[in-house]
C-alpha cells in the first residue's frame, strides 16, 4: 500500500500507539513515525524496543513537521496536551484522536485547533485489558472497526485520507456523529465495562466464597468479567467522567431489566427467562456472523 502520511507523530506510547505504529509499519503507510509519551521510562522502554522510529523528549519536538498527529492518551489529559501543541502544529496537518468517548473530546480539544489545522476525531472499536508500550501488536485493528467523528466543516480529502490510513492498518471504517457514538460505545462496552468491574469487586467482597473458590472455579462467565475487569484504571475512570449521560441512561436500563429477571426468578417466571435468553443468545449469534468474534469453545482460548 502506498504512503499516506510524510510524518507521523503518536503522542502517548501504549496499547493503541504501539498497536497503530506496528500496524503502519506492516502496510508501509507513514514516511516516518515518531513518538512521545510523558514518562522517561516510557519513552525508554519505547525507543529500546523501536516501538517507532524515533522517540522525542518533548511533546512539541514530536508535533513539528508531522502531516498527521494523533492523541493516543487516556481521555482526561487530551485538553492539556492539546493545549501544548495546538501552537505548534503545521498548517494544513491533521490532528486526530483515539479517545474512547468523542463529545468529551470534541469539546476539550476543539478550542485548541487552529484553523488552518484539520480536527478528525475517531476512535478503533478494539483494545485488550493490556496496557503501555510493550502491549501493541500490528493485527490489533484487522478487521475491527474504527469510527471516524468528522466535525461540522472537516475537509472531506482530509476526512478520506485518515480512513485510508485506518483501512491500511487493517480496520473497517465508518463515520458517526459524536453524541450517538458516546450512546453506542455506552451500551457496547461503558456499561459492560462497569458491570464487569462490580462483579468482581462483588466476589472480591463476598466472605462466604474463598478467593481460592474464586479463581480456581472461574470458568462460569466469571473469567471473563475479571479479563474485563483488569482493563487500564486511568482510561477506565476517564471514560465514566466523560461520558457520564450516556453511561447512567444505560445502567439505568439495565437496572431495570436486572429487576425484572430478579422477580422472574423470584416467582417461577421460567416463560420470562427463556425468552429473554433466546433474545440475547441471538445477539451473539449475530456478532459471531458478523466476524466480531469466534464461536470456539471457551472463546478460541481452548488449544486444539
Ligand atoms: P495506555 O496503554 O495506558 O497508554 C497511554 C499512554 O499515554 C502512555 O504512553 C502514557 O505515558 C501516555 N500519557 C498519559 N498522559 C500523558 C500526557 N499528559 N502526555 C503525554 N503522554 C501521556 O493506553 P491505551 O490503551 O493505549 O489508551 C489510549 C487511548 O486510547 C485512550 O484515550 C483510550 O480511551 C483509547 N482507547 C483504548 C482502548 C483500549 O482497549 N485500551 C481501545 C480504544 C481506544 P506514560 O506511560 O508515560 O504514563
Amino acid at each position: 500500500m502506498p504512503q499516506i502520511y510524510n510524518r507521523v507523530a503518536l503522542i502517548g506510547l501504549g496499547l493503541i500507539a504501539g498497536s497503530m505504529s506496528l500496524a503502519m509499519r506492516r502496510a508501509g503507510l507513514a514516511g516516518e513515525i515518531v513518538g512521545y509519551a510523558r514518562s522517561a521510562e516510557t519513552r525508554k522502554v519505547a525507543s529500546d524496543i523501536g516501538l517507532v522510529d524515533r522517540v522525542c523528549d518533548s511533546v512539541v519536538e514530536a508535533v513539528k513537521d508531522a502531516d498527521l498527529v494523533v492523541l493516543c492518551v487516556p481521555v482526561g489529559v487530551m485538553a492539556d496536551v492539546a493545549r501544548e501543541i495546538g501552537p505548534h502544529l503545521k498548517a494544513g496537518a491533521t490532528l486526530s484522536d483515539v479517545g474512547s468517548v468523542k463529545r468529551a473530546v470534541i469539546d476539550a480539544v476543539g478550542p485548541f485547533v487552529a484553523e488552518n489545522v484539520h480536527f478528525i476525531p475517531a476512535h478503533p472499536l478494539a483494545g485488550t485489558e493490556h496496557s503501555g508500550p510493550t502491549s501493541g501488536f500490528a493485527e490489533l485493528f484487522d478487521r475491527r472497526w474504527t469510527l471516524i467523528v468528522p466535525i461540522e466543516g472537516t475537509d472531506p480529502t482530509a476526512t478520506r485520507r485518515l480512513r485510508d490510513l485506518w483501512e491500511g492498518m487493517g480496520a473497517l471504517v465508518d463515520e458517526m456523529e459524536a453524541d450517538h457514538h458516546d450512546l453506542v460505545l455506552a451500551v457496547t462496552s461503558h456499561a459492560p465495562h462497569l458491570i464487569a468491574y462490580t462483579m468482581v469487586g462483588v466476589a472480591d467482597d463476598l466472605s462466604r466464597v474463598t478467593d481460592t473458590e474464586v479463581v480456581n472455579y472461574s470458568a462460569a462467565g466469571f473469567r471473563d468479567f475479571t479479563r474485563i475487569a483488569a482493563s487500564d484504571p486511568t482510561m477506565w475512570r476517564d471514560v465514566f467522567l466523560n461520558n457520564k449521560d450516556a453511561t447512567l441512561e444505560i445502567l439505568g436500563r439495565f437496572t431495570e431489566e436486572l429487576f425484572a429477571l430478579q422477580r422472574a426468578i423470584r416467582t417461577g417466571d421460567g416463560d420470562h427467562l427463556h425468552d429473554y435468553f433466546t433474545r440475547t443468545r441471538a445477539i451473539r449469534r449475530g456478532i459471531i456472523e458478523a466476524g466480531q468474534d469466534t464461536d470456539a469453545a471457551d472463546f478460541g482460548r481452548i488449544k486444539k
